[in-house]
């Protein structure tokens, strides 16, 4: 049984359900301690180009912090509420994105490389999603290397789903790479997050060889709901999973992080 979730969302993302004092009372009854929302960070981009749909809005941070703080005050003797967020590193963004979340008792982040380079491309159109398929060992290589370059910022409690990049070719080469992103949470002592929305929608993640070469190098695994609806906050038959998965591959499972705040 987990006791301790960080990473949780909120309907300010515009593709999760349910409100934040749902997910707290549902996170309450299912017997959670430790209670974080890391919902999607809003970005601070140039031009025009917003991910609408996928993130909150810069000026929904105010709300975001509000909403967390007054549950948190208002849950203080039934569990622990931890203000976070989730967000990708976009280099390019990135320091922009600290300054302007500077002012906010954010306690911490997640990191997730949902896409490759800034999020979008010079001219403004999408970069590569870490999603889509795709055969190109080049497009795998960006995705270690910017995770890499993510992590020694130091700006991460844990790495949400790791092995979110959809690398259909050979197994050899998966490998080959990822094992140098293991190497390097390793070196950081950065938790790897087993991430329970892929066990339970059956998704291309977790993905087995990902999780084999964590076991390998020694990684500190953590799992994460990503609970975008309040049935997710406590998902036991993927819990269950992922526990079996862990225990299978003997993997170095966290109970909670709470050394690391
Ligand atoms: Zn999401
Ligand atoms: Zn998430």
């Amino acid at each position: 049984m987990i006791y301790a979730s960080y990473h949780n969302h909120t309907p300010l993302c515009r593709h999760a359900t349910g409100s934040p004092e749902e997910y707290v009372e549902e996170a309450i009854r299912g017997g959670l301690k430790i209670f974080g929302f890391s919902d999607h960070t809003p970005y601070l981009y140039d031009g025009d180009y917003y991910p609408y749909g996928v993130k909150m809005l810069p000026q929904e941070i105010e709300q975001y912090v509000d909403t967390v703080l007054t549950l948190k005050q208002k849950y203080a003797s039934d569990i622990t509420i931890h203000l976070g967020l989730e967000m990708e590193y976009y280099p390019k963004f990135f320091d922009r994105l600290l300054e302007f979340l500077a002012p906010y008792p954010l306690e911490y982040f997640l990191l997730a490389q949902h896409n490759l380079g800034n999020d979008m491309l010079p001219d403004g159109t999408p970069d590569v999603s870490s999603f889509t398929p795709t055969t190109d060992e080049k497009q795998l290589i960006r995705y270690v290397d910017q995770c890499i370059e993510a992590m020694n910022t130091g700006k991460f409690i844990y790495f949400a789903h790791p092995d979110v990049f959809h690398f259909t070719g050979p197994d050899e080469v998966y490998q080959e790479h990822m094992r140098r992103l293991c190497i390097a949470a390793k070196k950081i002592d950065l938790p790897l997050e087993i991430n329970l929305q892929g066990v339970t929608e059956d998704r291309f993640y977790p993905n087995p060889l990902f999780w084999s070469l964590a076991s390998e190098i020694g990684n500190k695994v953590v799992l994460g709901a990503d609970a975008h609806r309040t049935s997710r906050v406590i998902d036991l038959p993927a819990i269950k999973k992922a526990e079996e998965m862990a225990a299978r591959l003997h993997l170095q499972l966290l109970t909670d992080i709470e050394d690391r705040f």
